[in-house]
């Protein structure tokens, strides 16, 4: 897989605004299940999530990569709490987009305004999703004012919702200024391209006006179109958004409900056609202990191999499975590395990607992916690994307790 068709992403939302309901359909939609349960039904990650509960494990939780358009998507699991300030920010530093995900009838929630501050320290890119459009109570627009408010963001959605509450029953693209609508049957694997009902015309054209007008602040091909009343190409307008998302001057905004089945496909176009490919974003920093230097960690292939391992589960039958984010050059099985923060040598004795809970064999994993090591016996979260040629850190070590300089 080339870098550029390559999507780090985390799921960032409020406790109960649907993160875990959309996660598994997108996981549907990507027709992982189909590969694991074989079921027709689309309860096969919920089977997962079972056959987790029962091996009491959370492999899914750390990191899954699925496919959509061509591009793999490695969906890492991002803490919605504040707590474990390390641990969030590991989790964020070592995805390169993320979708936010609200809830129409909640909103922004304080703890959402926490995490959300906390993301826009590490500049992460993100997009969002106004979930739950199904519940009563619900309201798409209020939401899109409490983003500007309360995180100080400029929303333009991409979509509106037909109705709300129980009468929610579509979304109107304002890209290609038509209605979807997802089948109930196939749990909204089939959508339905329809014109815009005639009484949310003048609603789709007002707010695709407004999504024309963010665009053009940031493009001055898309300024001149519309002041020659010519047609403005879709195209232009993705390239503008995905320019203005990965600046973080606009959030594209998607909505639906992932419970109803509905809107969540367009989501994941969002992810590949607006969310920054690990080539895109900014070099991460780097620490060089022996000269007491930072440094910058270039994207590259050919690159000093350095990764970063961010989370390790314990499988009972293979073992601590490490989970690590490569940042440059190429991880291959078989040898040994250098386990820069332990100072110690370990060895790859496997390279696996998860999918759910389907291990697939890699022989290789290179900068910018994410995969899982087997067979190391002393790395710990937050360890870097690399080569002794090229002893960067990645994350300066954490200290349990103070060190306390006394002067005598
Ligand atoms: P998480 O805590 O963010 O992971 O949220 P969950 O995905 O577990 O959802 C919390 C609750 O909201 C569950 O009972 C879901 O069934 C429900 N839920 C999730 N999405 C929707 C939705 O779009 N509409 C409605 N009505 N309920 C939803």
């Amino acid at each position: 897989m080339n870098e550029k068709e390559i999507r780090n992403i985390g799921i960032m939302a409020h406790i109960d605004a649907g993160k875990t309901t959309t996660t598994e359909r997108i996981l549907y939609y990507t027709g992982e299940n189909h590969k694991i349960g074989e079921v027709d039904n689309g309860e096969a990650t919920m089977d997962f999530m079972q056959q987790e509960q029962d091996r009491g494990i959370t492999i899914a939780s750390a990191a899954t990569t699925c496919y959509w358009r061509d591009h793999q998507i490695n969906i890492i699991d991002t803490p919605g709490h504040v707590d474990f300030t390390a641990e969030v920010e590991r989790s964020l530093r070592v995805l390169d987009g993320a979708i936010g995900v609200f809830c129409a009838v909640g909103g922004v929630e304080p703890q959402t305004e926490t995490v959300w501050k906390q993301a826009d320290t590490y500049k992460v890119p993100r997009i969002a999703f106004v979930n739950k459009m199904d519940r009563l109570g619900a309201n798409f627009y209020e939401v899109l004012n409490e983003m500007e408010k309360k995180l100080g963001a400029t929303p333009v959605p991409l979509f509106i919702p037909i109705g709300a509450e129980s009468n929610f029953t579509g979304i109107i693209s304002l890209l290609e200024m038509k209605a979807l609508y997802f089948s109930s049957e196939d749990k909204g694997s089939t959508i339905t391209k329809e014109d815009i009902p005639a009484d949310y015309q003048a609603k789709a054209e007002e707010y695709r006006e407004k999504l024309i007008d963010a665009c053009a602040s940031y493009s001055d091909e898309i300024t001149e179109l519309y002041f020659e009343g010519e047609e403005i190409p879709t195209n232009l307008i993705i390239s503008t958004l995905r320019k203005c998302t990965l600046e973080r001057t606009l959030l594209p905004v998607f909505v639906g409900s992932s419970l109803k089945n509905i809107g969540v496909q367009p989501l994941l176009d969002g992810v590949v056609d607006l969310l920054p490919a690990p080539n895109e974003v900014p070099p991460l920093k780097g620490y060089w202990e022996k000269k007491d230097k930072e440094i910058e960690v270039i994207h590259d292939e050919k690159g000093p191999m350095l990764g970063l391992i961010f989370k390790i589960v314990v499988d009972p039958k293979a073992g601590p499975l490490c989970f690590v984010r490569m940042y440059s050059g190429i991880l291959k099985k078989g040898v040994a590395i250098q386990n820069i923060t332990k100072n110690k040598k370990e060895r790859v004795n496997r390279i696996v990607r998860m999918h759910a809970d389907i291990m697939t064999d890699l022989t290789e994993l290179k900068a910018g992916d994410i995969g899982v090591i087997i067979g190391f016996k002393m790395a710990q979260t937050g360890d870097t690994i690399g080569t002794e040629a090229h002893p960067y850190l990645l994350e300066k070590m954490h200290f349990p307790n103070p060190v306390i300089s006394v002067a005598i």
